[in-house]
């Protein structure tokens, strides 16, 4: 998506352990206007296909999740970071180790918004190791829901995440694909799709 690698290359930032900060338009202030292109690039990328359910993990994915949900004009569900053991039956839960904060916590949805009748799209902001999507995928089959596809707005595409999920059969649509990025001087390269 030539507007998001265009923005991806004026407005981030390239750290140390590799990783992108696009915080000043995508996970930290937000430009919405965007987030409403990407939701219709989704649209787009998944035409034909019936999803109901647009479900994403906190805090990040939230924000696209949202706007994306609405160009679906579908429901979305976050799924909850939790420490607190909840009586079990309630929630579907698995364990995610996160990339950034390099920790492993427990990730929660109800049982009350998540079963067999949804069909789900699963969003999120970036794909590294793929752990957040695998996570996201288990929730769903625990859930008896039909896991439709995932879109992720930046997939760093040098790390495993991307290998995982489109070798688990996952229907799996990157909108900006990063190959390779240098934090000494500045450059990203974009995979052409
Ligand atoms: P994964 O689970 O695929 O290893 O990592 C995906 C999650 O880690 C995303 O939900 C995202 O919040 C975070 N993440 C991974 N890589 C980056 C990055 O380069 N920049 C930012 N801002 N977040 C990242």
């Amino acid at each position: 998506m030539k507007l998001l690698e265009d923005r991806i290359r004026k407005d981030g930032k390239i750290k140390e352990g590799n990783v992108l900060k696009v915080d000043s338009f995508l996970n930290h202030q937000m430009d919405v206007k965007l987030f409403h292109e990407i939701g219709l690039e989704f649209k787009r990328r998944f035409e034909g296909k019936e999803i109901n359910k647009i479900l994403t993990i906190e805090a990040s994915g939230i924000g696209i999740a949202c706007v994306v949900a609405e160009v679906f004009d579908v429901p979305v569900v976050f799924a909850k970071k939790t420490q607190t053991k909840n009586i079990a039956g309630e929630v579907y839960r698995t364990q995610v180790e996160s990339f950034t904060h390099g920790r492993v916590y427990d990730i929660i949805v109800s049982k009350e918004f998540l079963g067999k009748d949804d069909k789900v799209l699963l969003i999120d902001d970036f794909l590294a190791n793929g752990k957040a999507l695998e996570g996201l995928s288990t929730l769903v089959q625990d859930s008896g829901a039909e896991l439709v596809g995932a879109g992720v707005v930046i997939e760093k595409g040098f790390q495993v995440g991307g290998q995982i999920i489109r070798d688990r059969g996952i229907h799996l649509e990157s909108l900006a694909i990063v190959e390779s990025m240098d934090d000494k001087n500045g450059t990203i390269v974009f995979r052409e799709q």
